[in-house]
């Protein structure tokens, strides 16, 4: 079963999203927030030479290659969820490194906030993204979605009105 960057930060944030996203109900066409991330995704790299590949399978991400070295560049629009971020960019470097590639660092860009912050894979990580992958594959693996829990991440959630309208 595929794990995808998405659903690491995800499963941080709310594992009911990471069950209806990882299940084909994808609510962010319709979100505004999504539409401004993307937007700023787009505007943050326009004069930047990144590549935005997908390297592993459901993992797609901007990079940028010095040398035999990968960085990674990730767009975010809030620093609210910066736990989930971290985690997701850090998921990635783990993938590339177990495919032997040299990756150490993911830098996280905040442009509304004029913030960039430098994310490198611990020793720790590593045991903290398997157990997460273990973990995502179970709630994946659910016949229902978990129940809704009320988060104060849940107004700005593109699956609001589905869970609470
Ligand atoms: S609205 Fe709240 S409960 Fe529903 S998926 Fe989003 S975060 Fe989870």
């Amino acid at each position: 079963m595929i794990v995808r960057g998405t659903e690491v930060a995800y499963y941080l944030i709310c594992p009911r999203k990471l069950w209806l996203f990882s299940h084909g109900l994808r609510m962010e066409p319709f979100s505004d927030t999504v539409f401004i991330g993307k937007l700023l995704s787009e505007m943050t790299f326009r004069r930047e030479r990144h590549k935005e590949v997908e390297i592993v399978e459901g993992s797609k991400f901007d990079f940028i290659r010095f040398g035999d070295e990968i960085v990674i560049h990730e767009v975010k629009k809030s620093r609210k969820l910066d736990h989930a971020h971290k985690l997701q960019v850090k998921f990635y470097i783990y993938q590339l490194r177990r495919m032997g590639l040299n990756c150490r660092t993911a830098i996280i860009h905040y442009p509304k906030a004029m913030r960039k912050e430098e994310v490198e894979l611990e020793e720790e990580d590593e045991e903290r993204i398997e157990r997460a992958i273990k973990e995502i594959r179970k709630i994946k693996a659910m016949k229902s979605p978990p129940p809704v829990k009320k988060r104060g991440y849940c107004r700005t959630c593109a699956y609001y009105n589905f869970c609470f309208v």
